[in-house]
C-alpha cells in the first residue's frame, strides 16, 4: 500500500522558552561585552569588567551547553544563576548608586518563565530578601537618592526590559491559548473539526437555515469495509487511510462547508445555502474522487453517504437521524452508493 500519511506541524510546547533562553544569552553575552569593555577600557573600573567578562564567558557556555544537550530545564537554571551573579555584582560594585538597585525586579518575569511557577517563585523570593538584607546591613553607606544620569539610564533600561519580555510573554500566553482553543475544535488524527465542534455548527447552520430560508443538506459518509483495511494492514495504515480520505474530502468541498470527523470511519459534511439536488452531485463526486485518489493494492476505497435536506426548524439529532438512515440504506443496498433521505410515511 502506498498511503501517505500526513505530516502535522508538531507544536513544542516549550518553544517559547527555548526562544526566550536563547534571547536572554544572546543579550547577556552582548551586553557584557559592551560594557564590560567601557568599564576596563574608559573608566579602568576592572573588578566591575571582570564580573562582566565572566557574565558573558557564561552566556557562551550556557549556549554551547544548551545546543549540545537540549536541556531546557538544566540551561535554564544555569542562566537565571548567570542572570543573579550579573545582577548582584553590578548592584553590590554600584553600593547602591544610582538606583542600581532597580535591576532586581528584571528577575522575575525572566525566572517564573524560565523555571516554572514554583521554582519562579523560590528563586524570586530569596533574591527579594537578599535584596532587603543588602539595603538594610548597607542602611548607613547607602548614598542619597540622586536623580544622575547614571539613575535615569538605569530606571531606562530596566523599563526597556520589562517592557520586551511582558510583550513575550503576554505574545506566548496568546499563541498558547490560541493552540488550545485549536486543539479544543480540531480532531488529531486528521485535523477537521471534531465531533464537539460538529454539533455547534450544525445546530448553528440549522437556525441560520431556518432564518434565511435558505436550503441547507448535511450528509454522513462512511468508509465501506474500514474495518478490513485495518484487519488486512494495521491499524496504523487504517489510520494513514482516514488521513488520506480528510485530505481527499477536504479539497473538494467548498470553503462555505463545514467537514469533520463525526467518529471513527465517519465524516459528517454540512453544505449551507445547498439544495438537495446539488447535495446529491457532491456527493456523488467526493465518493468518486476518494475512490481514484486513495488507490489500495486490491479493491478501490468505497464510500457509502446518507444525505438529508433540512428545510424546517429541526432538531441536529432528527438531521442526524435522517443522514444516518439513509446512510444505512446505503449500506444495505450494496455500499458504495449515495441514498438521500425520504421519510417513511405509514401504509394506510
Ligand atoms: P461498513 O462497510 O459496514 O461500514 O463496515 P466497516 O468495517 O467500515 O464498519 P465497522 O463499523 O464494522 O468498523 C469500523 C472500524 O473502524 C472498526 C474500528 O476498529 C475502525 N476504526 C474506528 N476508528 C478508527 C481509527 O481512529 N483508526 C483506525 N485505524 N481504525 C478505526
Ligand atoms: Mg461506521
Ligand atoms: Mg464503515
Amino acid at each position: 500500500m502506498q498511503f501517505q500519511p500526513i505530516v502535522r506541524p508538531n507544536v513544542d510546547p516549550k518553544r517559547h522558552q527555548r526562544t526566550l533562553l536563547r534571547i536572554v544569552l544572546v543579550v547577556m553575552f552582548v551586553f557584557s561585552v559592551l560594557i564590560g569593555s567601557l568599564n576596563v577600557f574608559l573608566f579602568q573600573a576592572y573588578q566591575v569588567g571582570t564580573y562582566n567578562f565572566i557574565s558573558a564567558a557564561a552566556s557562551v557556555i550556557i549556549w554551547f551547553y544548551y545546543q549540545a544537550t537540549r536541556n531546557l530545564k538544566f540551561a535554564s537554571w544555569l542562566l537565571t544563576f548567570a542572570v543573579i551573579f550579573n545582577l548582584s555584582a553590578f548592584i553590590v560594585s554600584a553600593k547602591g548608586a544610582a538606583y542600581s538597585i532597580i535591576w532586581v525586579t528584571v528577575l522575575p518575569p525572566l525566572a517564573f518563565f524560565l523555571l516554572g511557577r514554583r521554582a519562579g517563585s523560590w528563586v524570586t523570593g530569596i533574591a527579594f530578601v537578599a535584596t532587603i538584607a543588602f539595603l538594610i546591613i548597607n542602611l548607613p553607606d547607602l548614598p542619597v537618592l540622586a536623580f544622575t544620569t547614571g539613575t535615569i539610564l538605569n530606571i531606562t533600561e530596566v523599563l526597556i526590559i520589562l517592557w520586551l519580555i511582558f510583550r513575550f510573554y503576554e505574545g506566548s500566553r496568546q499563541s498558547a491559548y490560541q493552540e488550545l482553543e485549536r486543539l479544543s475544535v480540531v480532531d488529531k488524527l486528521t485535523g477537521l473539526y471534531n465531533r464537539a465542534k460538529l454539533d455547534d455548527l450544525l445546530e448553528a447552520n440549522i437556525h441560520l437555515s431556518s432564518r434565511t430560508s435558505l436550503p441547507l443538506v448535511v450528509m454522513l459518509l462512511d468508509i465501506d469495509h474500514f474495518k478490513r483495511i485495518n484487519d488486512q494492514y494495521g491499524h496504523v495504515e487504517g489510520d494513514a487511510v482516514l488521513q488520506q480520505v480528510a485530505v481527499t474530502l477536504s479539497k473538494r468541498v467548498r470553503s462555505t462547508d463545514v467537514l469533520g470527523r463525526w467518529g471513527g470511519e465517519e465524516f459528517l459534511l454540512i453544505c449551507p445555502a445547498t439544495r438537495l439536488s446539488e447535495g446529491l452531485q457532491l456527493a456523488d463526486m467526493l465518493r468518486q474522487h476518494v475512490a481514484d485518489d486513495i488507490k489500495r493494492a486490491t479493491d478501490p476505497l468505497t464510500l457509502s453517504i446518507g444525505v438529508t435536506e433540512v428545510c424546517r426548524q429541526i432538531q441536529p439529532n432528527d438531521v442526524i437521524r435522517q443522514a444516518d438512515s439513509a446512510l444505512y440504506k446505503a449500506k444495505n443496498s450494496g455500499r458504495n452508493r449515495v441514498v438521500h433521505f425520504t421519510e417513511e410515511r405509514p401504509v394506510t
